[in-house]
């Protein structure tokens, strides 16, 4: 039953959604999460109207990002969830519709329709962009998006460490043979340059991301610094791009959003 469902050949796209963008690494940890809130904000603040649909069902992060971890998602007159809305990006996430510590333990098929439900059954309204952040990895739910709606395209996020370049790799892999084309490769935590001194330093290493790209015949959308600010600005639910937009992780998050 369950391959039967994501194998099914139909792939609507979503009425009023002109772009669904997903976000993806191989590893968690890398700041896929960060990446697509920031992204998600940054298109928004240049005029285009967008969702963002916190995709990792167990783990979500979106809510606690965009400010509103406490918040409860309605259901309007048609019974749709309403989805929430923050620094002008409509969001939803698990987090919103399940309580604080409490634990999902769901099967495939649960976390299939759960994300059927999210797509199709939230009143995004008309959106330029739907950015959904997925989990890490190359599970279930990649599949069931990419097999359900026509996704425009994935990025995909990285360290330049070798053990998230080679999980990308795979990320990478799972989407060409889904037919999801690759919208490209974003090195995260790229380098540090210390506020005082000015020093640059290497943390993770650099360029792997890059030099991944050309290997992989992949568009390079650009690399983001290590940055305090956007560390404590995720915490605090004010996405950097927003509340620091000078910083350097807003510039370089900003210059990845026009390559997109
Ligand atoms: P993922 O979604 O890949 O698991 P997150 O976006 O949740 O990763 O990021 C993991 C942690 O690393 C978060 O605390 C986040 O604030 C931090 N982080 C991500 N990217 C950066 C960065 N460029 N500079 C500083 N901290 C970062």
């Amino acid at each position: 039953e369950w391959d039967a469902m994501v194998r099914a050949p139909e792939r609507p796209a979503l009425p009023g959604i002109k772009h669904v963008l997903v976000v993806g690494s191989g590893k968690g940890g890398v700041g896929k999460s960060s990446v697509a809130t920031n992204l998600a904000v940054a298109l928004a603040r240049a005029g285009a109207r967008v969702g963002l649909m916190d995709g990792d069902i167990y783990g979500p992060s979106v809510a606690h990002m965009m400010g509103e971890p406490g918040g409860r998602v309605r259901a309007n007159e048609e019974r749709k969830m309403l989805p929430l809305e923050r620094h002008g990006v409509k969001f939803l996430s698990m987090a919103n519709l399940v309580p604080p510590g409490q634990a999902l333990v769901w099967r495939g098929p649960m976390l299939h329709s759960a994300i059927q439900q999210f797509l199709k059954d939230a009143a995004w309204g008309e959106l330029d962009y739907l950015i959904v952040d997925l989990p890490p990895g190359t599970g279930d739910v990649q599949l069931s998006l990419s097999q359900t709606v026509n996704v425009t395209g994935a990025v995909i996020v990285t360290t330049p460490q070798d053990v998230a370049l080679i999980d990308a790799a795979r990320a990478i892999d799972m989407f060409r043979k889904n037919n999801v084309p690759i919208l490209g490769l974003i090195e995260n935590m790229s380098y540090f340059v210390a506020p005082d001194t000015g020093a640059r330093y290497d943390i993770f290493g650099h360029g792997g991301g890059k030099a991944k790209s050309a290997e992989l015949n992949l568009f390079f959308l650009g690399e983001v610094p290590i940055d305090l600010e956007l560390r404590a600005a995720g915490d605090a639910g004010e996405p950097v791009v927003a509340s620091h937009p000078e910083s350097a992780s807003a510039r370089a998050l900003r210059i990845v959003a026009e390559n997109l």
